[in-house]
């Protein structure tokens, strides 16, 4: 049998690899595994989205499934409606921070938190086999679910100290990427006394401000209007919005590991004994953290879904991704670049020092990602070579991570969605980072550009 979805649901370019017939045959197959009613279904703001949320509902209705349009909202605001509104699942039609070329269909479980695989694979199994059952319910014409922005921005509002942000009177830079969090991310903000400046807010699929993902590399203009108007603080949403980028008020851009190391800092201050879920490719930082009030970090695969679904099974508050994706289990288990914009809120609300200043207090450690071309078997062999021949403590729960020393250490793994190899690096030492990061990549070379 085939594979249908990916690591992030059923993605591909629309019009050839994600035409509107499969978009149908996957609503039949989606409405088969939930066989129960109502699903709630909204889009981002890709030009094929309302296209595709169209004929996706259309199908789940043609097997008596009942749908409500939640519209245009991020990915986290119809991943929390699912299950703070009762719905039995949810179907979302984002291709995240992928090329405007790109869409797709994301399945929600009734939990608010993407399908697992295992799940995963009943869906698969009724497509490949073209298994669809009809649901024997009356249907009605459709509703509209006008609840779901409000519910979102109160839900995430009741989880911090509202009163203490809102004396603070801070001054926000948010760039939106022409992404979706535009129509929540502002107006949560300004229900919490902050001043807001908006920059790539026009809501566009072909995402002609800075792209669709948010990176060190592309955010100068967030940077300089951070600078210019003596904010705060500055943040940058993906596409769907469920990941954020910070900015410091001197214009410093960080990665997702120093600020969901301050985040974790400063939920942990108030909740020790907590679990911090994270992969295995996460910095250091957060074991670090992690010790200073007894909690415990527990590692995954590289993936947002093992995140979320580990951070369900044990229970644990905190879920976080190198790049960005930071989840707060006491509002959802899944990435949410609103929430945890708030949260950075009430962090820098609740100190005296400026954010930079908070940052440049975590111990130091250096990261240098980078990727080769590679095929699977190709990586194979990297893997099976790199793990003989390490001679510090290796891990292999997903590819391999080989430590140097007890603060060095160095990861490859085959990347999901791309033919590439991925490699990741940290250390305390920058010295030893560039030594680190040259070596291994010659020995990656060695077998990947062999004969
Ligand atoms: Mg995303």
């Amino acid at each position: 049998m085939g594979r249908l979805f990916g690591t992030n649901g059923v993605r591909g370019v629309f019009g050839e690899d994600l035409t509107l017939d499969l978009a149908l045959e996957v609503s039949y197959s989606l409405a088969t595994y939930f066989h129960d009613k109502p699903i709630l279904v909204g889009y981002d703001g890709r030009h094929s989205s309302p296209i595709i949320s169209k004929v996706v509902r259309a199908g789940m209705n043609a097997l008596g499934i009942d749908v409500a349009n939640a519209g245009l909202i991020p990915t986290p605001c119809l991943q929390f409606c699912v299950k703070r509104l009762g719905y039995k699942g949810g179907t979302m039609i984002t291709a995240s921070h992928n090329p405007p070329e790109y869409n797709g269909i994301k399945a929600i479980a009734h939990d608010g938190v993407e399908l697992s695989r295992e799940d995963e694979l009943k869906v698969e199994a009724i497509y490949f086999n073209k298994n669809f059952r009809y649901l024997d319910h009356k249907i009605g014409d459709g509703t509209d679910e006008h609840r779901a922005i409000e519910s979102y921005i109160d839900g995430i509002k009741s989880l911090v100290n509202a009163d203490l942000i809102i004396s603070k009177k801070l001054t926000v830079v948010l760039d939106l990427g022409n992404g979706a969090q535009a129509v929540t991310a502002p107006k949560l903000m300004q229900e919490l006394g902050c001043k807001i400046i908006t920059i790539n807010s026009t809501i566009d699929g072909s995402f002609p401000g800075r792209g669709s993902e948010p990176t060190p590399d592309n955010l100068d203009l967030l940077s300089k209007t951070v600078q210019q108007n003596s904010a705060d603080l500055g943040i940058a949403y993906d596409g769907d919005g469920d990941r954020s980028i910070f900015c410091d008020e001197k214009g410093n851009v960080y990665g997702g590991d120093e600020s969901g190391a301050i985040l974790t800092d400063h939920i942990l201050s108030n909740n020790k004994h907590a679990k911090v879920v994270t992969p295995i490719n996460s910095s250091a930082l957060l074991d670090i953290i992690a010790r200073k009030y007894n909690a415990t970090v527990i590692r995954t695969k590289v993936g947002s879904v093992e995140v979320s679904r580990e951070m369900l099974k044990s229970n644990a508050l905190i879920g976080l991704e190198e790049n960005g994706g930071f989840m707060y289990g006491k509002h959802i288990a899944v990435r949410d670049g609103a929430m945890t914009s708030v949260l950075m809120l009430e962090l820098i609300a609740s100190r005296s020092k400026r954010l930079s200043q908070v940052i440049g207090e975590l111990p130091k450690f250096h990261q240098h990602k980078t990727k080769f071309k590679c095929t699977k078997e190709q990586s194979n062999r990297v893997v099976e070579h790199l793990t003989s021949n390490a001679k510090g403590k290796v891990e292999t729960l997903d590819g391999v991570k080989i430590w140097v020393d007890d603060f060095s250490w160095v990861m490859v793994r085959q990347s999901g969605t791309e033919p590439v190899m991925r490699l990741y690096a940290e250390s305390n030492d920058s010295n030893l980072l560039n030594e680190i990061v040259e070596s291994y990549s010659k020995e990656i070379r060695n077998i990947t550009d062999g004969p």
